[in-house]
């Protein structure tokens, strides 16, 4: 099963994952990044993990 990382030390809470996550995993909580969504609908599609501007995202799997 995909697993996803989140260094929320890294995260700016810019919501680009939140837009760029076609299923909808992210949110923001506390202006920072974070798991909102059904994770078993990651699609490992990566788009988050390349699209974040500082790497906080880790897609596992
Ligand atoms: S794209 Fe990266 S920096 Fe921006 S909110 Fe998501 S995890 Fe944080
Ligand atoms: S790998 Fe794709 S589907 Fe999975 S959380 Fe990232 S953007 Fe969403």
């Amino acid at each position: 099963m995909v697993e996803i990382k989140i260094d929320i030390e890294k995260c700016t809470g810019c919501g680009t994952c939140v837009d760029t996550c076609p299923v909808g995993i992210y949110g923001l909580d506390n202006d920072k990044a974070a798991i909102t969504g059904n994770i078993e609908e990651c699609v490992v599609c990566r788009a988050c993990e390349s699209s974040c501007p500082v790497g906080a995202i880790e897609v596992v799997g």
